[in-house]
């Protein structure tokens, strides 16, 4: 039915210490069907000292709920206090990781050579980057928003093969409906997902374009993810707010 698995990534943010984490895990494994789980994939995201925790809870009982980080270093050890390395986040058994959240662009000045290396840096452990690009309102009102997201997406992409390529997820996370309520249409997600695929293809060929999963991010709801999905180029959706939810991700994940 779908070109590819669709994949419904929470991102919990700054939200949840590991006992909230797994209960949260435990009620979606709860009320989330073996069936739903193959048919849609279904991660979680959550801050970084939860992820003991969320591993204990799918290892121990084979949930087949994924999970992953939010962010991680760019360096894979050594003198960088505070950061969190690919290799860790391996160990513990992470499958994607965040890169390039406008969170982490605005408040901590990530900037494209540094989402870069971070891209490369999930890779090179074998860890999904979950790559997100989005413009911002004034560059949305000003009609430049498919070239600001293609220029980040080439950026971020910069250095890799195709077979490295089809490997990255990328979300389409306009800035102006991050957190604000404000969903993006359908058509607006799909423009952007599409154009996004077409750049893709031009650089790496239609094959590794098709492979790779584009997400819509920015409000999503239970309420509005049938109408994203609808959409050809939008394969999932990274979503924040509802993601704290059980009953409400659970119905994301639902959506067909
Ligand atoms: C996000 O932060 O990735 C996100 C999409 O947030 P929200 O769903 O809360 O808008």
């Amino acid at each position: 039915k779908f070109a590819r698995r669709p994949l419904m990534a929470g991102n919990w943010k700054m939200n949840l210490n590991h006992l909230e984490a797994i209960a949260l895990v435990q009620k979606l494994a709860f009320s989330l069907t073996e069936q739903q789980l193959t048919d849609v994939e279904a991660v979680v995201l959550p801050p970084f000292t939860d992820l003991r925790s969320v591993q204990t809870l799918v290892d121990g009982d084979k949930l087949l709920i994924g999970y992953g980080a939010q962010d991680l270093s760019a360096h894979s050890s050594g003198a960088y206090t505070g950061e969190i390395s690919g290799v860790m986040l391996a160990k513990l058994g992470c499958q994607y990781v965040v890169v390039g959240h406008s969170e982490r662009r605005a408040y901590h000045a990530e900037d494209d050579a540094l989402v870069n290396a971070k891209v490369k840096a999930a890779l090179g452990n074998n860890i999904a980057p979950i790559l997100c690009v989005g413009e911002g309102l004034e560059i949305r009102e000003a009609d430049g928003h498919v070239a600001y997201c293609r220029d980040q997406l080439d950026a971020a992409l910069a250095g890799l093969k195709a077979d490295q390529v089809e490997k990255v997820v990328v979300a389409y996370e306009p800035v102006w409906a991050i957190g604000t309520g404000k969903t993006a249409t359908p058509e607006n997600a799909q423009e952007v997902c599409g154009a996004l695929r077409q750049r893709l293809a031009e650089k790496y060929g239609q094959e590794t374009a098709d492979r790779v999963r584009i997400l819509y991010g920015g409000s999503v709801k239970a309420a509005n993810i049938a109408g994203i999905m609808a959409q050809p180029d939008v394969d999932g959706a990274l979503v924040g707010g509802a993601s704290l939810d059980a009953e409400e991700f659970t119905q994301i994940c639902r959506f067909p």
